[in-house]
């Protein structure tokens, strides 16, 4: 059921937000969250949840992905779960292509997404968008008005100018790509978010690419398993399905999935278990070997090298996709 089979119908982009450090991700994310569909319904307040849905006027939507950097995005890519169809990349006007606005050209180009750009801070006095446009042109970007496919469009996050022009930019990539994902059949999901609520315990919010998720299925997400006690949409509002490219929060895990880990609708409680606990001994067998590795690694460099110190690191973070990617850029970090 994974393939086409089945119904199929054309479904909404799923977009994510990259660029350079200080280029004005969060700052567009944010502007972008107040024209969702979530703050419209709860006037203004929404909880991040790892995605939102913006809805035009057409009554076509877009799906933002709610964690911006790279990090996030290779890390669920290198898992398999690519979902993101169009990346938007951020690049400051008054500072120009900066080395991560290279590393995102290179992740999206890797996984074969297209990009917009959106020129941002273009209500800074200092901004030059024909300079971006330039550089961006040399790095081999085929850019609109150079006679490539690539959209440009020149926006402030923080004036929130030039955003609805950037959703009609990701409307118009997203019709040429012709999105279309099977509706009927299981759903085959992937997790974008995953926290522990006091009261309502595992939540993980997840993308469906194909399918029906339906309330009540027994599913086992990555190596955890549960039967789906609610979901809810980015609202928090409660839905009995979901369909392609609709984020939900699904409530009844019995453990923490991880950003990245799919979800497999199984017909019973035997099967979710059995499943669950066969990928659970594979993810121990795995960590172990790894650990045996790096020991092994280390006793071969251990005689000329100095004695180091050793030091434990927790990473506690409301989401775990927060929790991952600050848990990347540590394992980068690599001072002695
Ligand atoms: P990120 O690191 O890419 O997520 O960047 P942020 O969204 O945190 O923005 C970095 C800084 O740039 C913040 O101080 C923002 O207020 C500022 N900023 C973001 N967008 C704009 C914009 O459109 N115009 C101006 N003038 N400043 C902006």
């Amino acid at each position: 059921m994974h393939t086409g089979e089945g119904t199929v119908e054309p479904r909404p982009a799923v977009v994510t937000v990259m660029g350079h450090v200080d280029h004005g991700k969060t700052s567009l994310l944010d502007s972008l969250r107040q024209t969702s569909v979530a703050a419209k319904e709860a006037g203004g307040i929404t909880q991040h949840i790892g995605a939102f849905v913006v809805e035009m006027q057409s009554g076509a939507s877009l799906t933002f992905l709610d964690t911006p950097g790279h990090a996030a995005f290779s890390a669920m890519r290198a898992r398999g779960a690519a979902v993101t169809d169009i990346v938007v990349l951020v690049v400051a006007a008054d500072d120009g292509v900066m080395p991560q606005t290279l590393e995102a050209m290179s992740h999206a180009k890797v996984a074969n997404v297209p990009i917009v750009v959106a020129i941002n801070k273009c209500d800074k006095s200092g901004a030059d968008p024909e300079r971006v446009r330039i550089q961006l042109g040399s790095e081999g970007l085929l850019l609109e008005d150079m006679g490539g496919d690539v959209q440009v469009v020149e926006i402030s996050a923080l004036s929130k100018l030039g955003l609805d022009k950037l959703e009609e930019a990701l409307l118009l990539q997203a019709e040429i790509m012709d999105l279309k994902a099977r509706t009927d059949g299981p759903a085959q999901a992937f997790v974008v978010e995953a926290r522990v609520d006091r009261g309502r315990g595992p939540l993980a919010t997840t993308i469906v690419k194909s399918g029906t998720l339906v309330s009540g299925q027994y599913i086992v997400v990555g190596s955890e398993w549960g039967r789906i006690r609610s979901l809810r949409d980015t609202a928090g509002k409660v839905t009995e399905s979901a369909k392609p490219a609709m984020p939900v929060e699904i409530e009844g895990l019995r453990g923490l999935p991880m950003a990245g880990d799919d979800v497999v609708v199984v017909d019973s409680e035997e099967r979710a278990r059995m499943l669950s606990q066969g990928r659970k001994k594979k993810q121990e067998k795995d960590r172990l070997r790894k650990i045996d590795e790096n020991m092994t690694e280390e006793a071969e460099i251990g005689e000329e090298t100095p004695e180091r110190v050793e030091m434990p690191i927790i990473v506690k973070a409301d989401v775990q996709g927060s929790v991952q990617a600050v848990t990347d850029a540590l394992r980068s970090l690599n001072s002695p």
